[in-house]
Formats: C-alpha cells, sequence, structure tokens
C-alpha cells in the first residue's frame, strides 16, 4: 500500500502521525511510504532520518494526497485539505466529527474512508488511543500549575512541594480517571499534598490501595468540594461524562471562598470545562484571572510537548496502521473489533452512530 504522511496544519499542531521507526516498520512489511518536507520537523525529527529509514520526502503535498491510497495524520483534516480527500483512499486520524459538520458533510462527499483515532474501543469500553494524550496532559497539568503558583505568574507564591518546617501545597483533583491519576502522581511526586475526587466508589478504593500516602481520596459531592476550597492552592478538573458536556463543579458564587492567586487547571476544557469560570485558552495566552484565581485552560495542552505526545501516539497508532496497510481495511476492521469501533465513515455512508445522532443524518 501507499501510505502518506503530511505536514500538520493547524495552528501549534507540531506532531507528526509516523516517525522514521514506522517508516522502517512498514517497509518491512512490503509498503511504500511518502512524507511530506518537514512532517516531523515540529517533533525533532528532520526529513533525513525518514530518507534514512526509506521514505520518500515529497515537496508537493497535493501529490502525496493524491498517490496515497492510506493518509495517516494527527488532527482532523481542515478546509483547504477536504477537496484533497478522494473517493476510496483511508484516512486514519483524529476526526472529532461531532465537533464539525462541515468535515463530516466534506468526508462524506469525499467518499473516502475515515477511520477515527478517537473511537477505538476496546472490549474494557477503554480507548487506547485516547489514553496517551490524557497521560500527558495530566502529567502537564500539575506541571504548569506548579509554574502558576508562582507569584510573577499571578499565583500565591507557594512552592509545591513545600521544605523542611514549611508545609507543601494542597492539591484536589477532581476525577480519579486517566488525567486525574497521571496529575496526581506529578503532584505528590513534587511533595504536594493531594486529594483525589471521583463520584466512582470502586475507583477510589482503587487509587486508595494503589496510590502514595501523601494521596488521599474523597467522593465528590458539591458539599464536600466547597468544604475543602478555602484549603485549596491548586485544583485540577479532570471530570469526564462520556458523550456530555463536563459538569460545573466549581462555580462563579463558589470562587470568593478560595484564596486569591489559587490556581484552577481546568484540562476538561476541551468538553465545555468543569469550572463555570473557564473559557479556552492557547499555549500563547494560557492563563487569565477571575475575582484573583488563576484560570489555566488550554485546550490542547499535548500539543506544547510535541517529541512525548507524537512517541506516545504513535507507540499506540502504529500496530493498527500496520494491520490496515497489510490486510486492507475491510479485512482489517473484520478481524478486529477494536478497529472496527475506529471506522466512522465509509464510501459516502456514515457507520457510526454518535455521529450520524450528532447532525440528524441517516445511518
Ligand atoms: P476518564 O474517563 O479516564 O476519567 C474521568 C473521571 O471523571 C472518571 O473517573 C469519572 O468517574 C470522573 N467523574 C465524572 N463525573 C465526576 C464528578 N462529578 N466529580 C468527580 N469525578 C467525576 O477521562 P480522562 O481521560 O481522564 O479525561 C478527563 C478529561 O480531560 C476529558 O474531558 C478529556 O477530554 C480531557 N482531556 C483534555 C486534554 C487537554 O489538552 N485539555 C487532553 C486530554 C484529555
Amino acid at each position: 500500500m501507499i501510505i502518506g504522511v503530511p505536514k500538520e496544519i493547524k495552528t501549534h499542531e507540531n506532531r507528526v502521525a509516523l516517525l522514521p521507526g514506522g517508516v522502517t516498520k512498514l517497509k518491512e512489511n512490503g509498503h511504500r511510504i511518502l512524507v511530506e518536507e518537514g512532517a516531523g520537523e515540529g517533533s525533532g525529527f528532520p526529513d533525513e532520518q525518514y530518507e534514512a529509514a526509506g521514505a520518500t520526502v515529497l515537496e508537493e503535498v497535493e501529490e502525496l494526497w493524491a498517490e496515497a491510497e492510506m493518509i495517516m495524520k494527527v488532527k482532523e483534516p481542515l478546509e483547504v485539505e477536504y477537496p484533497r480527500m478522494r473517493g476510496g483512499q483511508i484516512i486514519f486520524t483524529y476526526f472529532h466529527f461531532a465537533a464539525s459538520e462541515s468535515l463530516t458533510e466534506a468526508v462524506i462527499e469525499s467518499k473516502s474512508i475515515a477511520i477515527a483515532y478517537e473511537t477505538v474501543e476496546k472490549e474494557d469500553r477503554s480507548l487506547p488511543l485516547l489514553i496517551p494524550m490524557s497521560e500527558v496532559a495530566g502529567r502537564m497539568a500539575s506541571q504548569e500549575g506548579a509554574k502558576y503558583l508562582e507569584k510573577p505568574q499571578g499565583g500565591r507564591g507557594i512552592l509545591l512541594g513545600g521544605i523542611p518546617g514549611v508545609k507543601p501545597a494542597n492539591v484536589m483533583v477532581l476525577g480519579g480517571g486517566v488525567v486525574g491519576v497521571n496529575a496526581a502522581k506529578i503532584a505528590a511526586g513534587m511533595g504536594a499534598n493531594v486529594t483525589i475526587m471521583d463520584i466512582n466508589i470502586a475507583r477510589l478504593r482503587q487509587l486508595d490501595d494503589w496510590m502514595p500516602k501523601n494521596i488521599d481520596t474523597m467522593f465528590s459531592s458539591r458539599v464536600n468540594i466547597q468544604r475543602m476550597l478555602p484549603q485549596m492552592d491548586m485544583i485540577i478538573g479532570a471530570v469526564l461524562n462520556p458523550g456530555a458536556k463536563a459538569p460545573h463543579l466549581i462555580t462563579r458564587e463558589m470562587l470568593p471562598s478560595m484564596q486569591k492567586g489559587t490556581v484552577l487547571v481546568d484540562v476538561a476544557i476541551d468538553q465545555g470545562g468543569c469550572f463555570e469560570t473557564s473559557t479556552p485558552t492557547t499555549h500563547d495566552d494560557p492563563v487569565y484571572q477571575v475575582d484573583g484565581i488563576v484560570h489555566y485552560c488550554v485546550a490542547n495542552m499535548p500539543g506544547a510537548v510535541p517529541y512525548t505526545s507524537t512517541l506516545g501516539l504513535t507507540n499506540v497508532t502504529l500496530p493498527y496502521a500496520v494491520d490496515i496497510a497489510n490486510k486492507g481495511w475491510e479485512q482489517a476492521i473484520k478481524d478486529d473489533p477494536e478497529l472496527q469501533k475506529g471506522l466512522n465513515i465509509a464510501g459516502g455512508d456514515i457507520v457510526y452512530e454518535p455521529v450520524a445522532e450528532a447532525f440528524n443524518l441517516d445511518y
């Protein structure tokens, strides 16, 4: 199969869908790989490394789209890319169709085969191609929160880990899933006192067994959250109600009960945010204040660490890509129910119910 890897064109997107190591693997399986000039640059992988691995580096992206039987990307195709998609061509990337009707229509019209990273699903309902990005965002949340706690950054001026004789910071993590656990681990590793709050008691029981002594757990209720707020220095929002907007666990009227310079990191901002006062920000201008409370609400946190994010992403996407390339998409999804869940649109038809539901289209 001919596989094409275009350079990502979304603002501040430095990840790439395939690494030179992935090129070697696909070549060993008998495939031909076309990579757009500079595609890996932002993640620290220059063209020469792709060439050394056996890829053909192309200057002309139109030529790459025209020749490739499978396109591997990171972000959804943007408008300028719509006319490049063609009938029967496999596109393996994050699509998030429910967020864009125009993208959904363009893919339907193109009659291409859209396999979406975000809906590949294991039997236990976990989403293997989303987990690494949640791990990155969770670990970054504490790192960024610690930075914005510094006085010159607008924070309370408290060191997360304290020092001998001076107590460490208090950190509350709302949601004990992938993001929450990774955030808690880093904050606790830096010496903070961490409380993970969740509504899933079975999950809290597990975490109580696994986590170090400076992480405790608490049931997430309005009363409990409210009672904790005056003592907190940093709060990380990491809740998810699948398929729904994030609940507002901290409302605007709760802010005055908190200490000035407390830092809120709303990782759930991509689902609307779990603090009422959250609005999406970017890496260029990541924080703002409301009533003296610092808000960090960057919607694409993994974008700031493209090296780690690219490696994390390609570790999990490559095995599926090899399978699709070796067998063709129809046989690959037949053999693998996980990958089958990733198929969203094929040859002009929506085959993934939530996408059809989002826009009242036929399924
Ligand atoms: P997850 O499903 O692993 O965990 C979510 C947890 O939230 C679950 O344990 C669930 O029980 C808990 N929860 C639900 N309602 C709650 C409530 N009212 N109080 C406390 N806990 C509650 O999800 P995840 O992978 O950890 O993702 C968390 C959020 O982070 C999602 O919104 C995801 O889209 C987002 N995310 C954002 C970025 C970014 O760059 N901003 C990157 C990755 C993930």
